[in-house]
Parts: structure tokens; sequence; C-alpha cells
């Protein structure tokens, strides 16, 4: 019987959810940069039991955020990460997250993930904001890095810390992609979207918040599936470029030190 996703909080259903034994709730998650689609990533762990969310982005909710969702719009202005907080307790009020990026756990916790999530804010890569703390986690923290641009995702593979994707590399993917997309629009006669059509933004939004609690939640569940003592994480294939139903794999540049396949 194929595993369902973990409404329920019981045991039994944790169990189901996960072969190792490992639970939802012993999993550890650091959200750094919470736009619309890190936002909706934390709601869907939560969803799936996890309790123990970090999140940090001190930065306002926009009205796009807000016509984005998942924030809604009597929430814009406030901080995002006490909007994204409030959100969390409303939904599940045994959830109780914490905005402390820097009291989070070592990557020797088996459990702990952490998604690093930026957008393009203005109409160029190089407008790329990229989240700062003030206190980098553990180097070893097995991290996923995403990208949203317009109504674009692009998400990196999980991989330590300390080699996620540098700016540069994060903006020469941003053109990379803009101009395959320009070059080659991506096509699926069963989409339900147009391509101009307003609902490309949401599902986008959606379905890459899906595929990143699926790989967060795998990682943190089934660590040995994954080694990161060392650094040696499973081969990446690329970066995943999503735009509405429509997805894509992107070859990342190989010039960088901070090289996926470096
Ligand atoms: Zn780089």
């Amino acid at each position: 019987m194929a595993p369902t996703p973990a409404t329920s909080t019981s045991h039994a259903a944790d169990q189901r959810f996960c072969a190792s034994g490992t639970r939802p709730d012993e999993v550890h998650v650091l959200f750094a940069g919470l736009d619309p689609i890190a936002a909706t990533t934390a709601l869907l762990m939560a969803d799936a039991g996890v309790c123990l969310i970090n999140v940090t982005d001190p930065t306002p909710v926009t009205a796009h955020d807000a016509a984005a969702g998942p924030y809604p719009p009597a929430l814009t202005g406030s901080p995002r990460e006490y909007a994204l907080r409030k959100l969390l307790r409303a939904r599940w009020p045994r959830c109780v997250p914490l905005s402390a990026p820097e009291l989070f756990c070592s990557s020797v916790i088996p459990t702990a993930v952490m998604l690093r999530s930026t957008r393009v804010a203005g109409p160029l890569p190089q407008d790329l904001s990229v989240p700062v703390l003030a206190t980098p986690p553990d180097a070893h923290l097995p991290t996923i890095t995403t990208v949203t641009d317009g109504s674009v995702s692009l998400t990196w593979p999980l991989l330590p810390w300390y080699r996620r994707p540098c700016r540069e590399c994060l903006e020469a993917a941003v053109r990379d992609a803009r101009r395959l997309l320009r070059n080659q629009p991506l096509r699926d006669h069963g989409a339900v979207a147009t391509p101009h059509s307003p609902a490309i933004t949401t599902l986008t939004r959606v379905i890459t918040a899906s595929q990143l609690t699926v790989g967060l939640l795998g990682q943190a569940l089934d660590s040995e599936a994954c080694p990161r003592a060392d650094g040696a994480v499973e081969a990446p294939v690329g970066l995943t470029i999503r735009h509405g139903l429509h997805r894509a794999e992107l070859t990342p540049r190989g010039d960088c030190l901070c090289t996926l396949d470096g």
C-alpha cells in the first residue's frame, strides 16, 4: 500500500510515513528566506507532522506575497517570519515555531535539514535577494536551495551547506533558465493553465513546495540514504526548472568552486 500524506499525527500514521522509524515530529527544519514557496513548504511540513520549525526572514510581507499566497492580505507589512509563525500556530497549535537560526541544531542531529529560499526581486537576474544569516549553520547541514523568478522556480539538489550554490551560480542559473524558456518554451498540451494564466504562479508555488517537502522529509526521515559526514552526498543530477505544470532540467555551470559536480 502506497504511503499517504501524513495529515494524521498519530504514531501509526507516522510509522507508515517513514519506514526507518524516525517520526516527523523528530525532524528539525530551518527555513532561511520566507518567500511564498518557502512559506508554503513550511506549512506542508507542519501538515506532515513536523513541529520543530525555525524560520528566519525579517523582510515584510509584500502585496506580491499576499497575492501569491499563502500570506493573507491582513498580514501585509508584517515581518515574514512573524506572519509565518502566526500561520503555523493557527494551523497546528502543537507547532511552536522559532525565529532563532543561531539556535538551530548541528548536522550531528540526523533529522536536521534546511531550505534556503530566495527570489529575484527585480527585472534582472542580479536583483536576486539572497538571505543572509548572521550565524552560518553547520557546514554539513543538508540544504536545498531554491530560487523564484516570477512564475518560474529553480531548485537545486540537496547538498551540504558548505557546497550550496554561490550567488554568482544562482544568477547564472536564472539567466540560463530564462534563455531556455525563451528559446524552447515548455509546452504541455495536457496543462490546465495557459502560458499567460495567472494560475501559473500558483501552480509553480504549490508543486515546487510539494517537491521541496518530499525532498526535505525524505532526507530527514532516512538520513542514511544520503551520508553527509564527509560531504559524500549522492551525485546531483542538475537543477530543476518548474513553470506551472512544466518541468525541465538544467545542467549547472562547471566553472565555479561551488559547482554541483565539483
Ligand atoms: Zn558558484
